[in-house]
């Protein structure tokens, strides 16, 4: 793979803030960026590109526009119109990691059965397109189950629980009253995994194969979004060790050039793998302050064909902060920073609605234990 170096032009697809913080790292490297938003203007991703290109992913001249002007093209995000990577390769213009990828990724049935065929262990499930199917499902797998539609589903949207002892409505919902409220799609159902710790793993991967990830990383959702991730992970040796060869696997079996997120649950001494994203995710965030070289640079460095870097992480802990910061007026940040350790990252979005990421505060410390307490009171000290 021939490397591309600076001022090559690095394509981005989506406008969000993990696109934001590549673009960051790209341009302070001498790169340029173009992003294609997907719609938006001013996103936090094209607010600080060379070139913001504010058109859906299907815009046939806004994606033959950003293919002319970019040198290689990457995503931050999977659930998009993949027609562009024949347009990319039309032009020559290589697409990082390959659009398959991404299509593994953005249909839950697809993934699984990708992450089945990797050899590698997930909650048992089974697909449902249509309510006969569902009912079906609902009767095969015993226990807890999360119904989860295919596509477009993230942070916990697209997803029903169903008790198991009947006395939750959902339980008793027929599967064809489930199967409307979900929209009438295709699906999956789930068993709920009593799960000890969730935990994932960033990994880079070069063209040639090289591999260097950013240890195990300890998350706590909220209402389906994640809301602290600790690093290093809680673990014992052996499964730090086995979380971190999962992800390299899937990472050469998905043959990604790029960064593949891979989130698993810990149950005992069992990993299960509950879903892959082919781009950086909100639990490396920290890799910016506790990694030599971040998850964004990682990525910049795979799709541009250079060294990975070192990507071993010190004791820290990252906190994301959401739009209901902002219910009382706008959040108080000098008091966050009245610590000096806590770094602030905000994206640039301009309307606060609850539940919509705004940013987030990472802190370095002797251990993950110390820079989560850190940076929950430096989130408590933003809105008291
Ligand atoms: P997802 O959209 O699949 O990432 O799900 C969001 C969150 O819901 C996960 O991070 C878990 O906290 C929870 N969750 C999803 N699937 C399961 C499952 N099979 N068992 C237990 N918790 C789950």
């Amino acid at each position: 793979m021939s490397v591309l170096v600076p001022p090559a032009v690095i394509g981005i697809v989506g406008g969000g803030q993990l696109g934001r913080m590549l673009a960051q790292v790209a341009q302070r490297h001498g790169y340029r960026v173009a992003v294609l938003t997907g719609g938006d203007e001013r996103t936090p991703a094209g607010a600080v590109a060379d070139i913001e290109i504010p058109a859906a992913f299907d815009d046939t001249a806004a994606v033959q526009r950003l293919v002319a002007c970019a040198d290689v093209i990457t995503w931050e995000l999977e659930d998009v119109d993949l027609h562009l990577a024949g347009v990319a390769a039309t032009a020559g213009v290589p697409v990082r990691p390959r659009h398959q990828v991404l299509a593994a990724a953005a249909d839950r049935a697809a993934e699984k059965r990708a992450l089945q065929a990797a050899g590698v262990a997930v909650a048992p499930y089974r697909e449902a397109a249509g309510p006969a199917e569902l009912a079906t499902a609902i009767a095969h797998l015993d226990g807890p189950l999360i119904v989860k539609t295919a596509r477009s589903g993230y942070d916990g949207k697209g997803q029903v629980r169903l008790a198991a002892d009947g006395s939750e409505p959902e339980r008793t919902a027929t599967a064809a009253e489930v199967f409307r409220r979900l929209g009438s799609v295709r699906l999956i159902v789930e068993r709920e995994v009593p799960f000890d710790r969730e935990v994932s793993v960033v990994v880079a991967r070069s063209a040639n194969g090289a591999v260097a990830d950013h240890g195990v990383m300890e998350n706590v959702h909220v209402d389906g979004i994640l809301d602290t991730t600790t690093v290093p992970a809680r673990l014992p040796e052996e499964v730090t060790a086995a979380a971190r060869q999962i992800a390299a696997r899937l990472a050469r079996h998905l043959d990604v050039v790029g960064v593949l997120c891979t989130e698993m649950f810990v149950v005992g001494s069992e990993l299960l793998v509950n879903e892959v994203a082919p781009r950086p995710h909100n639990s490396g965030h920290c890799t910016i302050e506790a990694a030599a070289v971040s998850q964004f640079e990682q990525q910049l460095r795979a799709v541009c064909g250079l060294p990975l870097g070192d990507g071993s992480c010190r004791p820290a802990a990252m906190t994301q902060l959401l739009g209901d910061l902002w219910a009382g007026g706008e959040p108080a940040w000098g008091e966050a920073l009245s610590d000096p350790g806590i770094r602030l990252h905000l994206y640039g979005k301009r309307d606060p609605r609850p539940g919509r990421k705004m940013g987030h505060l990472t802190c370095v410390d002797a251990t993950p234990e110390l820079a989560l307490k850190r940076v929950l009171a430096a989130r408590e000290r933003l809105a008291p």
